[in-house]
């Protein structure tokens, strides 16, 4: 009762309305998400990234850009739902990214750098962390958020790391095809860390924002690195970001790293 009363006197002094279309009540209407359903990509083997997929074209002034600002610095902590909302109905393809049976359906053809994996594969997701004092000021990191709505979407089992094999083999790929394997992932926090304080990314060019992150990441988890790592993120701009972090993960150890954000631009 009180809670619907508070949020009675909130929608009346902040109405909520689609930053597309202005129209009251949702914070992105049905109708103008449809307009942006079929923007889902893939993304190929990168430098140190070896997949990645994001949700939404990334356009600074476009619905999704105006989304995640208001998320991230209009303290609209609601907008978690419709983030919520967007990817569970794109789950199909969130599971197209990490599952090997579904990428190769998908795909058509196998998808050579999983095939041979041991399963199952147990996901490490780590979102790209903030700097403690960035996160302070924020009050949250979205990146975190976020990797939490994925997981959740998917409905993860439990992460339990596999059993080592004794002979050490592969399973070449054989039945993949059939029944592909429940995805795994589990969220690990403070493993990988922003050891520097950065200036926000906004207004660099490329080669700025990678001087700008260069080095500002450390692995700091227990050696080696996990084999398959998710980095999650809000928006993958230059990707120097992301890049660096797979760096730092890789030198640690890491054998696969894909990455997933709400956005590319
Ligand atoms: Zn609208």
């Amino acid at each position: 009762m009180l809670a619907a009363s508070a949020r009675w006197f909130k929608d009346i002094l902040f109405p909520v309305s689609c930053v597309d279309c202005g129209v009251e009540g949702e914070w992105w209407c049905k109708l103008c998400r449809a307009k942006h359903q079929n923007e889902c990509a893939l993304w190929p083997a990168d430098a140190h990234l070896d997949r990645g997929a994001s949700f939404f074209v990334y356009e600074e002034n476009g619905p999704v850009g105006r989304l995640i600002k208001q998320f991230k610095y209009g303290f609209a902590k609601d907008i978690k739902n419709v983030f919520e909302k967007i990817i569970s109905e794109k789950k199909g393809f969130l599971r197209s990214l990490c599952s090997v049976g579904t990428i190769i359906s998908v795909a058509g053809s196998i998808v050579p750098d999983l095939v041979g994996a041991v399963e199952p594969i147990c996901w490490s997701v780590l979102p790209v962390p903030l700097h403690p004092r960035r996160e302070r000021e924020r009050g949250f990191n979205q990146a975190k958020v976020l990797a939490k709505i994925f997981l959740d979407s998917l409905n993860t089992p439990p992460c339990i790391p596999p059993p080592e094999t004794s002979s050490g083999q592969a399973l070449k790929g054989e039945g993949l095809t059939q029944n592909p394997p429940p995805i795994r992932g589990r969220i690990e926090e403070g493993v990988l860390v922003r050891t520097r304080y950065t200036p926000h990314q906004a207004r660099l060019s490329k080669e700025e924002r990678t001087q700008n992150v260069a080095g500002a990441f450390a692995w700091k988890g227990p050696a080696p690195a996990p084999a398959y790592v998710l980095l999650v993120d809000d928006v993958y701009t230059t990707g120097a970001t992301m890049q660096e972090c797979a760096r730092v993960l890789k030198a640690a150890g890491a054998q696969k790293i894909y990455w997933l954000t709400l956005a590319r631009g």
